[in-house]
């Protein structure tokens, strides 16, 4: 099975940086944090990018 990725809410800071960089896997919720909602929208190395990217590194991998 691919990797999935989550975001841990209560660190993300609103940035969009995922958003912009991988718009198809992350978006903004009704409180504007990011969350996945199509984890297959996006390469593994474009999330992980994103992943790398996320200035206060809320995004993470399911174990
Ligand atoms: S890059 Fe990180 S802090 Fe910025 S919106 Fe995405 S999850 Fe939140």
């Amino acid at each position: 099975m691919a990797k999935v990725p989550y975001v841990d809410k209560d660190e993300c800071t609103s940035c969009n940086v995922c958003v912009d960089m991988v718009s198809g896997v992350f978006q903004m919720d009704e409180e504007n944090k990011a969350e996945v909602y199509d984890p297959s929208g996006g390469s593994e190395s474009e999330i992980q990018d994103a992943i790398d990217a996320c200035p206060v590194l809320c995004i993470h991998w399911k174990e």
